[in-house]
């Protein structure tokens, strides 16, 4: 099998090998997995220090307490063999490796968010936060202003990231923008990056939350104008419930209500659809419209020849005593959905750190 050999340690007692990388495993690719790296690239030998692995990694080190095959040098060159998983990005794994081993000057003043990833999977996966600790920080003081506000898939890199890393902040944005901004919490795991079940359950479980209260308050809402609670007349109540029934269907969430998980429903863009609704304009007589609630005059008169020929009813501004008078309601059903929509809104909330941290497992 090809290999290629990558002295870490010149004097190392310990080849750490990542084997030829399948295509169904580039997550952690840094080449955006377009390439044909997987059917090109040998298996990588990383000849390192047992003793410098041991250190910084608490796995290493309970590995080689242990009495498994890598704790006894392999017969054939008297090396201890540590085999990984194929599923590492090889620029991350060798840039880990070098941290642990302090070789300061070959590590990377900046790194984009991509490797920055696949490093977090690495120093997770071996436990050896400490040794990519000061490096981690410098780079996260980089990207923190770079944290996008809709969903992509940079956002589920940001959660590994600001987890392995322990950035509260940047954590609490990433996750919160997963949640107002994700169908589902398959897509923060479409990438395969090794975040905590506990946290996509999380997210999917906010985001869950907040659809079901948006939900149930406008269904509040539309069975008070269906019971006239809310309105100055019947007709002003029906011409409110209809906007928000019309509202409703137009963001999928009247007919067939949506139930849990709510596949399909987007937090932010629905109630970004929600605030567009506009109520068309109502009139009614005097008599079916509270003093303050209205504005101008009508009058209605009757024409002797419509169209057809048969008598129809107009509106005019023509003076006529006799007239029907009609007024303009200014009901809107923006302001009953308003404060709905800002509550929620209120409510995004990202997840906090201190309840997942990986620190909190010392
Ligand atoms: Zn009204």
């Amino acid at each position: 099998m090809a290999s290629r050999i990558i002295k870490i340690d010149p004097d190392g007692d310990t080849l750490v090998i990542l084997p030829k990388k399948g295509l169904a495993n580039g997550i952690f690719s840094h080449d955006g997995g377009g390439s044909d790296l997987g059917t090109t690239q040998p298996e990588l030998h990383y000849l390192c220090s047992k003793k410098h692995l041991a250190t910084a990694s608490r796995r290493a080190c309970k590995m080689f307490a242990s009495g498994f095959a890598e704790a006894t040098p392999d017969p054939t060159d008297n090396l201890h063999h540590w085999r990984f998983e194929p599923i590492f990005d090889p620029e991350a794994f060798e840039i880990v490796l070098k941290a642990i081993h302090a070789k300061i000057r070959d590590i990377p003043t900046f790194v984009d968010t991509q490797l920055f990833a696949g490093i977090a999977a690495i120093a997770d996966d071996l436990e050896c936060h400490d040794a990519l600790w000061f490096f981690a920080k410098t780079w996260l003081t980089t990207i923190k202003a770079s944290v996008p506000t809709v969903m992509c898939s940079d956002i589920s890199r940001f959660i590994l990231i600001s987890f392995v890393f322990d950035d509260p902040v940047i954590f609490e944005t990433s996750t919160k923008t997963a949640i107002t901004s994700s169908s589902s919490s398959n897509q923060v795991s479409l990438l395969g990056l090794p975040i905590r079940p506990s946290i996509l359950d999380e997210i999917e479980q906010k985001r869950q939350d907040l659809l079901e209260k948006l939900i149930n308050d406008l269904q509040n809402l539309e069975s008070q104008l269906i019971r006239k609670k809310l309105g100055c007349s019947s007709g002003c109540s029906a011409m409110l419930l209809g906007t928000l029934v019309q509202g409703m269907e137009s963001c999928s969430l009247y007919f067939p209500r949506p139930s849990r998980p709510f596949p399909g429903l987007y937090l932010r863009s629905t109630i970004a659809s929600l605030r567009k609704l506009q109520s068309p304009k109502y009139y009614d007589s005097i008599e079916n419209s509270p003093a303050g609630r209205y504005s101008g005059l009508w009058r209605v008169e009757q024409y002797p020849h419509g169209i057809s020929g048969k008598p129809y009813y107009g509106a005019s501004i023509y003076q006529n005593d006799n007239a029907l008078k009609l007024v303009q309601h200014n009901c809107s059903l923006t302001n009953h959905v308003q404060p709905i929509l800002d509550a929620i809104e209120t409510a995004f909330h990202g997840l906090e750190l201190s309840k997942h941290s990986s620190f909190g497992r010392k």
